[in-house]
C-alpha cells in the first residue's frame, strides 16, 4: 500500500469526502478546514512538491486551476476566493503530495501568515 495518504485516497484506500474526480485530477475536502469552503485538488498522479514539476506536468498543472474555478462556481464562493500551493518545510508543506488548496466563504486576510 502507498505510504502517501493522498496517494490512497486517489486509490480509494483511505476515506475522504471526495467531491471531483477524473482520470487525473481527485478533489476533496480537507480534514481540518480553515474557511467555510477548504478543497483540496491534486494530481492523482503522485508529484511530491512544486519543487519536483516537470514539463511534462504542465498540462495537469494547468487543469488544476479548471478544476478549482469549477468547484469554486459549484461552492458559491465566486465573489472571492484564494488557491494556495504550500512548497517545502519553510512555507509549511506537510503533505507531500502537491495540492492546490482552494479557500473561500470568508473574507481572507492578506499578508497571508
Ligand atoms: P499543507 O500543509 O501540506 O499545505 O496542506 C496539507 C493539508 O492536508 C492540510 O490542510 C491538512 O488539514 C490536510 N490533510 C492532511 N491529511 C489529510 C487527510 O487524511 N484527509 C484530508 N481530507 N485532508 C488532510
Ligand atoms: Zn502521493
Amino acid at each position: 500500500m502507498s505510504e502517501c495518504i493522498f496517494c490512497r485516497i486517489v486509490q480509494g484506500m483511505a476515506p475522504a469526502r471526495v467531491i471531483y474526480r477524473d482520470e487525473e485530477i481527485t478533489a476533496f475536502h480537507d480534514i481540518n478546514p480553515q474557511a467555510p469552503v477548504h478543497i483540496l485538488i491534486i494530481p492523482n498522479r503522485h508529484i511530491t512538491s512544486v519543487a519536483c514539476i516537470e514539463p511534462g506536468d504542465a498540462n495537469t498543472l494547468g487543469r488544476l486551476f479548471l478544476v478549482a474555478r469549477q468547484l469554486a462556481e459549484q461552492e458559491n464562493i465566486t465573489d472571492g476566493y484564494r488557491i494556495v500551493v504550500n512548497s517545502g518545510r519553510m512555507a509549511g508543506q506537510s503533505v507531500y503530495h502537491l495540492h492546490m488548496h482552494l479557500l473561500g466563504g470568508r473574507r481572507l486576510s492578506w499578508p497571508p501568515g
